[in-house]
């Protein structure tokens, strides 16, 4: 637990978990190396040289090489057409090395995400993007999750906050992370609610919720006074003001009302890396050991038949 010196709320930091996660992942894929002989790979497809997400993805791929999985970037031109993207990915999925793939989003235009979700396997899909993982999450299955919705509610899970029961307030309703993240809340049995920018009176909403889950980009779009004393709040957003990284929370005055809170830049986005990597290794291990989802064709989705929907 780490305080704010003045004895304000606690900070929910994600390196300190991340480095926890990375290390059981560096001795799990050294078990895979030595149980199945070659070294898992993670493919990360970049399309244009200006792509805003470039700085994230490679920070992926530097994160692999910590834990020994091989990173693969392939990087396609401003002008590759969208059935080019089309090819490259479905050859990524014919590999067996390659046991995820991470197409870089957004897409520029011209290219839709319909060329992805149609080339993509849905078992190397490691970040959960496929209709087929969002699916799988909504009733209740084990999918591929979307890395940053995982890290903020492990980030929680893992800092011994109480969900079950709880009132919980997911601001945002993004497929990447809003929507992802209220579902696992949900799973973790708490009350949920969604706001999003049609929402009238958030403050109101937020005055209720025991937790809350910002995901918007409007830096300091959630301020202390709209929270509830003693809320835990997870700050998802990243966004640079006057050259400072910053969050959709208001830090200041949210510290003065709430138990617990992520800081920005340290709280969410350093796990994020480090959960994408867990779900490589387990893309490796249901791929190489030939779990396949019943009725799903050539799927590799370990979903236990017997397993009910929550
Ligand atoms: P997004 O796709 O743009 O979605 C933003 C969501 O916020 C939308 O659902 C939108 O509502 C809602 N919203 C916008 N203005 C609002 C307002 N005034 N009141 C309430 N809701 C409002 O964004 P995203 O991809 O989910 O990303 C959200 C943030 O997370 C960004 O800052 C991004 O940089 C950050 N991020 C962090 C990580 C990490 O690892 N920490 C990773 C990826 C992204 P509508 O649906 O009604 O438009």
């Amino acid at each position: 637990m780490t305080l704010l010196d003045d004895g304000g709320p606690r900070l929910l930091k994600g390196g300190p978990i991340a480095a926890d996660v990375r290390a059981t992942v560096a001795a799990d894929v050294a078990a895979f190396k030595e149980e199945h002989g070659y070294t898992p790979e993670l493919a990360v497809v970049i399309v244009g040289r200006d792509a805003p997400s470039t700085v994230y993805l490679h920070k992926i791929l530097d994160g692999c090489r910590l834990v020994g999985i091989q990173d693969r970037l392939v990087e396609l031109g401003d002008d590759c057409p969208a059935e080019a993207l089309g090819r490259e990915i479905l050859a990524l999925g014919a590999e067996r090395a390659v046991a995820g793939i991470i197409v870089q989003q957004p897409l520029p235009p011209g290219i839709p995400l319909r060329v992805v979700i149609d080339t993509l396997d849905p078992a190397k899909d490691i970040d959960g993007i496929h209709p087929l993982n969002a699916g799988l999450l909504s009733l209740g299955y084990d999918g591929f999750l979307p890395a940053t919705a995982h890290a903020a509610v492990e980030l929680l899970k893992r800092s011994g906050v109480a969900l079950a029961g709880r009132r919980a307030v997911v601001v945002g309703r993004s497929n990447v992370i809003g929507k992802p993240a209220a579902f696992l809340l949900l799973r973790e049995h708490a009350t949920v609610t969604i706001c999003h920018s049609r929402t009238p009176d958030l403050g109101a909403i937020l005055g209720e919720a025991d937790v809350v889950v910002v995901a918007t980009g409007r830096p300091g779009l959630v301020t202390g006074e709209m929270l509830k004393p003693g809320a835990v709040v997870v700050d998802v957003g990243i966004n640079v003001v006057e050259g400072h990284l910053v969050g959709d929370v208001d830090f200041n005055s949210a510290a003065r009302v709430v138990s617990a809170i992520t800081p920005v830049p340290g709280g969410v986005g350093p796990l994020t890396n480090a959960i994408l990597l867990t779900h490589l290794v387990r893309a490796a291990r249901n791929q190489a050991e030939g779990r396949t989802a019943p009725g799903a064709g050539s799927l590799h989705l370990s979903i236990p038949t017997s397993q009910p929907a929550p």
